[in-house]
């Protein structure tokens, strides 16, 4: 075995359906009284969820405040706007539910101020296991990581995932799978990690279909919780490739959205690395049905099961942009398993707009 480093990032995790009723009990044992509740305007409701909780505790714990501004790749403007508000209000703690970009806030603001961030998670993207946090400004995406950007404790609650609409489910589960992925080649890939990357992607690859069949299915969306949270932590725990850095240059740079830019790219980017990473491939081969061996063949075969878009032109991006988003992406390459060339990396998202089978 080679000599190897494993960092273990120090969260906390409840874990299961009904938790969100510790979560009176989590603030208590922090020693904290007054949280800051944080969401996306479309999970609004989620805020009366939270508020009912809280109440229904005794002693009974008010929050301070309700911030529902919450939006994909932490815009910069939104956090200042979330930083002003928490000035005028007495907040000892932060409590975030909702998907990435509701954690991402979260993380923002807890970085900011130095509040304690609860987070609980109803989407499969797994920032709430990262030490990371990525920040939207003037059109660029920029990331930052620091030990206490990551949240104190994470409520994997089940319940709150039945919501979580088949198609979004879909991209989601695959955001997740393209972390879990990206670690198996990860320059500072290790034993501990590929474990947890493995079993995450196979969760996953095994109850996602059947979520699609039966988005309300308790144990197909556990199974897919369970698989998140793996994936999450492996992303947490090494560094990503290109995969990450297309995503993140496509997202950033071109506005698309996160989940459905993930879903699209993964195959691409794994059919450009697979030739410097053939170990990885086998493996990843080994937890995806219906591979028979070829990883590419299990990731389009699941794709297909998802029913989801191939094609970033569906989501609006231009095929003139196709020349400056690889030219983004080459110009400081995250490190990666195969040389970074741009005339590749501009067929690659090519490919990626136009829709093709990765091969
Ligand atoms: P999201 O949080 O924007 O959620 C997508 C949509 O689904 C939103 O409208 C949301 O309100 C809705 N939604 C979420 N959960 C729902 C539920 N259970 N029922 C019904 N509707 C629900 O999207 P996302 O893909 O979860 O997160 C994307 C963001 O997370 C991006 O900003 C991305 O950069 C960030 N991210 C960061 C990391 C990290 O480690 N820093 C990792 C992954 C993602």
């Amino acid at each position: 075995m080679n000599t190897f480093e494993y960092d273990a990032n120090p969260g906390r995790v409840i874990f299961g359906s009904g938790s969100i009723k510790k979560l009176p009990d989590e603030i208590r044992r922090l020693r904290l009284s007054s949280p800051l509740l944080l969401t996306t305007p479309r999970q609004a409701n989620l805020i009366d969820l939270l508020e009912s909780v809280l109440s229904s505790s005794s002693p009974s714990i008010k929050p301070a405040g309700t911030f529902t501004k919450a939006t994909m790749h932490t815009p910069y403007h939104i956090t200042q706007e979330a930083l002003s508000y928490v000035q005028t209000i007495t907040a000892d703690c932060i409590v975030s539910i909702g998907g990435g970009s509701t954690t991402g806030l979260g993380k923002a603001i807890s970085f900011n101020t130095g509040l304690p961030h609860i987070s609980i998670p109803t989407t499969y993207a797994g920032s709430e296991m990262t030490a990371t946090l990525g920040e939207t400004k003037d059109g660029h995406k920029t990331t930052r990581h620091d030990r206490k950007i990551l949240p104190g404790t994470v409520i994997y609650d089940v319940d709150l995932t039945t919501s979580l609409p088949a198609s979004i489910s879909a991209t989601s589960g695959a955001n997740a799978i393209a972390h879990a992925v990206e670690a198996l080649y990860a320059p500072n890939g290790n034993p501990i990690t590929n474990l947890l990357a493995l079993e995450g992607i196979k969760a996953l690859a095994e109850s996602l279909p059947q979520i699609i069949q039966d988005p309300t299915s308790q144990p197909a969306r556990e199974e897919a919780q369970y698989g998140a949270w793996l994936c999450g932590t492996s992303l947490g725990t090494v560094r990503m490739s290109l995969h990450h850095k297309l995503c993140h240059v496509l997202g950033g740079s071109f506005n698309l959205p996160h989940s459905e830019t993930h879903t699209i790219v993964l195959p691409h980017a794994l059919s450009y690395n697979a030739p410097a990473i053939p170990g990885a491939m086998a493996k990843l081969a080994s937890v995806l049905p219906g591979s028979d061996g070829d990883a590419i063949k299990g990731l389009n075969a699941l794709l297909e099961k998802l029913r989801v878009k191939r094609g970033l032109k569906e989501f609006g991006m231009r095929e003139e942009d196709v020349q400056s988003a690889a030219e983004i992406a080459a110009e400081n390459p995250y490190a990666n398993p195969r040389q970074v060339d741009l005339e590749l990396v501009k067929e690659l998202i090519r490919r990626c707009w136009a829709g093709e089978e990765a091969r």
